[in-house]
Parts: C-alpha cells; sequence; structure tokens
C-alpha cells in the first residue's frame, strides 16, 4: 500500500534495521524501543491485522518466530520475551499493517504489563463461550 509505512520498508523505499528477512517476511528493530533489542516480524504483504491475514501469512511469519525470539533474547542478554500483536487502535495498534513485536524483558524491568485477572459472573463464561464457537463456525 502507497502509505503504508512498513509496506515501504519491506521493499526497502524506508531504512530500517533490518535483523532477518525471507521470500515472505522482514523483522527489524523497533525505532522507538520499550527495550534494547525490541523487535518487529512483518509480512511484506500488506493486510491490516491479524484478523484479516491469510493463514499461510500467519505460517510464514509463525515459522520465523523461534529462531527470532531466541536470537533476540540472546543478543540483548534479556532472561524474556514478551510477543505481542496489537490489533486495532483500542489495543494499541497505531501502524495499520500487521506486526508482532518481540520485546525483551529482564528481571525488574520497569516495563511492567497491567494484567487484572477478572472473573465471569453466573453462565456468563459458558454463554461467552457459546458465542466464540458460533462465530468459529461462521467464519470459512
Ligand atoms: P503498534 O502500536 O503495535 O502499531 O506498534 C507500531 C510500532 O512501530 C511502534 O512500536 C513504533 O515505534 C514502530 N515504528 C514506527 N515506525 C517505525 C519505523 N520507521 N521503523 C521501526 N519501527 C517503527
Amino acid at each position: 500500500m502507497s502509505d503504508c509505512i512498513f509496506c515501504k520498508i519491506a521493499c526497502g523505499d524506508i531504512p530500517c534495521a533490518k535483523v532477518l528477512e525471507t521470500a515472505d517476511c522482514v523483522a527489524f528493530l523497533d525505532i522507538a524501543p520499550l527495550a534494547p533489542g525490541h523487535t518487529l516480524l512483518i509480512p511484506r504483504q500488506h493486510i491490516v491485522d491479524i484478523t484479516s491475514a491469510p493463514p499461510e501469512m500467519v505460517t510464514s511469519l509463525a515459522l520465523e518466530l523461534p529462531r527470532l525470539a531466541h536470537a533476540v533474547i540472546q543478543s540483548s542478554g534479556a532472561s524474556g520475551l514478551n510477543i505481542l500483536q496489537n490489533t486495532g487502535a483500542s489495543s494499541g495498534q497505531a501502524v495499520f499493517h500487521l506486526h508482532i513485536h518481540l520485546i525483551p524483558r529482564r528481571e525488574g524491568d520497569s516495563l511492567g504489563f497491567r494484567w487484572n485477572p477478572g472473573s465471569y459472573g453466573s453462565g456468563e463464561g459458558e454463554a461467552m463461550r457459546q458465542r466464540i464457537v458460533t462465530a468459529l463456525s461462521s467464519s470459512i
């Protein structure tokens, strides 16, 4: 897509700190890292987010994740990693070309994530389960 910054990175029109490329995807350092080594993995082909990504595209990204995760952890001196994919503005997505964040983590780092577990009221979990199963059965 002509006005997509990640399409421009994928085709080399805009420079990036590239760490990996295949026929289908590119990985490069995030320009504003949450931690040193913060890396983005993107498909070359433009797609807005995970909900519209063809399974083959997701497969091509997933195939690279284990070795990329290992390399990012090893090279950054981190002890862990968050793999994050923001979908939609409400989730924090700012670039609307599918990308996967690999964010190195260290014990005691100041990144943090709010993770406040909730619970379902009576019947709510089952109703939710049924809505998701129904949505899945009507998807292609
Ligand atoms: P998100 O909020 O999930 O859409 O994340 C978009 C990410 O892209 C942010 O972490 C930005 O710092 C990063 N980003 C934006 N432009 C560039 C660029 N030209 N090169 C590398 N990373 C970028």
